[in-house]
């Protein structure tokens, strides 16, 4: 007999001031299923897994039982939605259960999303359709192997229920793990209330808990400031050389952690076109595939606004101090898409006269992959087959132009770089297929398993996808289907948030 799960609680944020967030606990459903526990993760946390494999667990991720030393909580924030201020949001369906250290020494809270009313809820049933519960799960656990900061998935449940949106889809809850809940509208919520005490508290509960390295610093707010917004350069970066749109970045939906977190109408593109936009809440662009680093600067300046008033007791030396942050945004989001995106296309000696070089050939690929439709994807992943320059090699990518001589001629600027570089073609080749995945969870892949999984609450098409995101780099036999672009019929246009 295996023992009950138990998480090793070890609570921090429960214990600031009330005003952070309300204590709540998760509305019992009717019927729980388990769909999938995630058992990597779990070791990772430190679980013991063989105990999650047993129904008691499903209870916990269903909300129908609380694990012992769970400290529930819904934790309060605002945000910007569209570029408009919403002062009230917070954790509408979201449940904090309580936080526990990985084996890497690292605290995580563990949050189950879709798990009943709170008093943030507003108009909301506090409920998840099974559909976004679905595609959160894959998109989040695909980010976290290709490397990408992410919340994780750490279990998804069906929970007996309907819920209602467009039609009745099954109701389903996800279960996450992240660095950290807290988001820029954490901050402003309580700056834009005059709380300054409660900005200054957050400011150092973050420091202490996500960036350590900080806190003797000479201004550790400033620190701060500077840290948040490198790592969402970082972040924002990667998202760009993998084709991925977030799809809603509303400043309640940007993590002070630098994870990607709350993922709605998120997608990859398929054919490359830089104004892409998926979500059908997204009417002007703002949150199109270029926007994403303008997005995000706009979303830092709130940050910094929030918490100019740490910074320095003379304000203008305050808002001094803070713009020259936020100036850095550009720079440091330059340096980290053209380090990876030199990467993605071979290259790993750039110096600094390379640089405006190396940008102007990434730019023109990128410019005659939109005017060829070009697979995103599979042009970066079949470049590295085209390395050797013989014709032969150049089939793969060459047919993914509408006019492949399109693609010869950059090739002919590109090999002449690569030629000012001493690795061989295969350490290039062996380098390039490592970072430049095959398989991503495409839009339609995704669709699939969704309708799947709501229409007849068949989870085998969800199990295998999952399966082959495990290795996204690595050709698997059988698995060609999940490596190729959409069909005409198949290609999904927009996509929802479903909340
Ligand atoms: P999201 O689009 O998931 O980032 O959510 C934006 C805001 O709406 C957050 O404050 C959520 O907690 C809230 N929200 C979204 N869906 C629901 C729901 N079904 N019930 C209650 N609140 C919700
Ligand atoms: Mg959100």
């Amino acid at each position: 007999m295996t023992e009950r799960p138990t998480f090793p609680f070890d609570n921090s944020f429960a214990k600031l001031p009330d005003y952070f967030y309300s204590n709540v606990a998760p509305t019992a459903v009717t019927k729980p299923a388990m769909i999938q526990f995630n058992d990597t993760l779990a070791a990772d946390l430190g679980l013991d897994v063989a105990a999650f494999h047993n129904p008691a667990a499903t209870d916990i991720f269903a909300g129908n039982a609380l694990p012992e030393g769970a400290e529930p909580i819904a934790m309060a924030y605002c945000g910007h939605q569209f570029g408009n201020l919403n002062p009230e949001l917070g954790d509408g369906r979201a449940i904090m259960l309580g936080e526990v250290i990985g084996n890497d020494g690292l605290r995580y809270d563990i949050q189950l999303k879709g798990s009943g009313r709170t008093p943030y809820s507003r108009n909301g049933d506090g409920r998840a359709a099974l559909g976004p519960v679905l595609r959160e799960y894959l998109l989040s656990e695909a980010m976290a192997t290709l490397n990408v900061p992410t919340t994780r998935a750490l279990a998804a449940v069906t929970t007996g229920e309907q819920v209602r949106r467009q039609g009745m889809p099954p109701g389903a809850i996800i279960t996450r793990v992240a660095r950290g809940f807290v988001r820029v509208g954490t901050f402003v919520y309580f700056a834009i209330r005059g709380n300054q005490t409660a900005v200054k508290e957050l400011a150092d509960y973050v420091i202490a808990r996500n960036y350590p390295e900080i806190k003797d610093s000479a201004n550790p707010y400033l620190a701060l400031l500077e840290s948040v917004i490198d790592r969402q350069a970082l972040l924002i970066a990667k998202w760009m050389q993998l084709g991925f749109i977030h799809g809603v970045m509303n400043t309640d939906n940007m993590s002070i952690s630098g994870e990607t977190i709350d993922y709605g109408p998120c997608a990859f593109i398929d054919e490359y076109h830089p104004g892409k936009v998926f979500s059908s809440i997204d009417h002007q662009g703002r949150y199109a595939y270029q926007n994403q680093p303008a997005a995000g600067h706009w979303d830092l300046c709130r940050f910094a606004e929030a918490i100019v008033p740490l910074m320095d007791e003379d304000k203008d030396a305050a808002v001094a101090m803070v713009q020259g942050a936020i100036n850095s945004f550009p720079t440091r989001y330059d340096a980290y898409w053209l380090t990876g995106m030199s990467q993605k296309i071979g290259l790993t000696q750039t110096t600094d006269t390379d640089k405006d070089a190396d940008k102007a050939l990434i730019d023109d690929l990128l410019a005659r992959m939109a005017d060829n439709q070009a697979d995103f994807t599979l042009t970066f992943y079949h470049l590295s087959d085209a390395l050797a320059g013989s014709d032969d090699n150049d089939v793969m990518i060459r047919d993914l132009f509408t006019d492949a001589s399109s693609f010869d001629e950059w090739a002919v600027k590109w090999r002449r770089r690569l030629g000012d570089e001493s690795a061989t073609d295969a350490e290039r080749q062996q380098r390039m297929h490592q970072i430049n995945p095959l398989y991503i969870p495409r839009n339609h892949l995704v669709e699939a398993v969704i309708r799947a999984g709501e229409d007849h609450l068949d989870f085998e098409p969800f199990y295998e996808l999952m399966e082959v995101l495990r290795k996204p780099c690595t050709v698997q036999a059988g698995k060609e289907k999940y490596a190729m672009p959409p069909i005409k019929t198949e290609v999904v246009h927009q996509t929802f948030c479903g909340t």
